[in-house]
């Protein structure tokens, strides 16, 4: 067995935290340290779960878990790529596993898309859940018309977040900045567009249902386009698209002269252009059909107005300190991607799947670190002591998980007496809270 393995898992999200949950077991006696560019740990789970889904948030308490254990550290506020390098890192680790998700948006490839009033889903979402990158990615909501493209749960999860009143989000996470502007919004209609036909959606059941629950807005969807029935080999997914069809047909019966905001779910539309001068009035589509499953284009084109498109079509990554990265993932084979060096989670197979996906994914991939490793000669390599010297001589301020618990405790205490937390959303008063507390 290699005695006191040095592992370092870059990133702290759901692939990250699983991973150091089985490496724990697997390979006992191993030092791991999890570097995040954050202060906060857990990636998406708080920075991208919608702010009104605090059960689905509580996967966290089996990472705090996970993160007491004493040969696990958290050392937040380090950036891969920017404050330290694999070089690095691989001297200072015998094994560096990369779960730093895909952080970033998959372009739609039309004309005007970098016209300002669109935005990525990430940008968007991060923007509203409070991510200190993205404090001020959205300038205003003043507007009248929006667009959300996609059809997967996340389109659903803005929608639903720009249409929200704040009674609605009373017991939601919700940060200050993104409450103050949806609120406010002067917004009238919301559309989530598909490419392709409701039976190909990738919503969930629950999620769909939510829109029925809104105050402010009457949901709609156009009832020539839902299918009677649909049926797949795969039962589940017949019985989830089922229920899903059911919902919009009850949603196909509403009436839209009401005076309430209207959101409705489009389908077989695809975007070719931004309309506009430099900020967006529109976005033209073109009409599809279905063929075999794919969406073709008819030739036919229809102009919608809208003053804010978001485009949630998936995620990426890009480029980071020489990753081998290809088709917007760390190229690897079963999560190997050279000697020493691994991938888990959205950096390794791509932005798809539920956070409980990843626990297997990362499983996986630490049987093959425990094969690779765990059987060799005892460590040689610094480990914690090395990257705190580093940090050191780089006047990194690393933030470490008793620090994260005061930053946590701290926004529990401010938060609304309904509300589960108020986020700090600049990284510089997380910082100076650390720092104070610490004096
Ligand atoms: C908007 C949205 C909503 C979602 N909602 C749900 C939901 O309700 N239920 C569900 O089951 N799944 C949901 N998912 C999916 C779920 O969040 C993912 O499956 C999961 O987060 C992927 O885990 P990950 O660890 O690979 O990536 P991430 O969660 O993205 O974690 C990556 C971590 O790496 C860090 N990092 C990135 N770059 C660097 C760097 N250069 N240096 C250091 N650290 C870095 C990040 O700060 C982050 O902490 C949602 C996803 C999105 C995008």
């Amino acid at each position: 067995m290699g005695v006191g393995l040095k592992v370092a898992i870059i990133g702290s999200g759901p692939a990250g935290m699983y991973t150091a949950g089985a490496l724990n077991s697997k390979c006992p006696g191993c030092q791991i340290d999890i570097l995040d560019k954050l202060a906060t740990p857990y990636g998406l789970i708080r920075t991208g779960v919608a702010p009104d889904h605090q059960t689905t948030k509580n996967v966290s308490r089996a990472f705090d878990k996970i993160m007491e254990n004493e040969n696990v550290r958290f050392v937040g506020n380090i950036g891969f790529g920017s404050d330290i390098s694999l070089t690095t890192l691989k001297s200072l680790y015998d094994v560096v596993v990369m779960a730093i998700g895909t952080p970033k948006d998959r372009e739609l490839g039309v004309d005007g898309e970098d016209k300002s009033g669109v935005f990525g889903a990430q940008t968007f979402v991060y923007w509203y859940n409070g991510h200190p990158e993205f404090r001020d990615a959205v300038p205003h909501l003043d507007i009248k018309h929006a667009i959300v493209i996609g059809n997967g749960n996340v389109a659903l999860d803005v929608a639903r977040v720009i249409l929200s009143t704040e009674e609605e989000m009373i017991k939601s996470d919700l940060v200050d900045h993104a409450g103050k502007m949806i609120f406010k919004s002067p917004i009238e209609t919301v559309r989530i567009i598909g490419r392709r036909g409701p039976e190909h959606a990738q919503f969930s059941t629950k999620e769909l249902s939510e829109f029925g629950n809104l105050s402010t807005a009457v949901t709609y969807s156009d009832p020539t386009l839902i299918p009677d029935d649909f049926q797949s080999e795969n039962a589940k997914e017949t019985k989830v698209v089922n229920n899903n069809l059911k919902l919009l047909r009850g949603y196909s019966a509403n009436k839209t002269d009401s005076t309430k905001r209207l959101l409705t779910l489009d389908f077989l539309l695809s975007p070719v252009a931004v309309l506009g001068d430099e900020t967006m009035s529109g976005v033209r589509f073109e009409l599809n059909r279905i063929e075999h499953g794919k969406a073709i284009g008819t030739g036919e084109y229809t102009d919608l107005p809208c003053d804010l498109l978001v485009t949630c079509i998936g995620y990426e990554l890009k480029n980071v300190d020489g990753l081998p990265v290809e088709k917007g993932i760390v190229k690897n084979i079963d999560g190997r991607v050279e000697e020493g060096l691994y991938v888990v989670g959205w950096a390794k197979r791509g932005p798809s799947g539920t956070i409980g996906t990843n626990r297997l994914d990362s499983q996986a991939v630490v049987d093959r670190i425990v094969e690779d490793y765990c059987n060799g000669p005892d460590t040689t390599k610094e480990g914690a002591d090395g990257l705190d010297d580093y940090c050191t001589a780089n006047g990194i301020a690393s933030v470490s998980f008793n620090d994260w618990k005061k930053i946590n405790e701290a926004e529990l205490q401010r938060a609304g007496s309904e509300s589960p937390r108020r986020k700090f959303v600049r990284k510089r008063d997380m910082l100076t809270l650390v720092h104070e507390e610490t004096q």
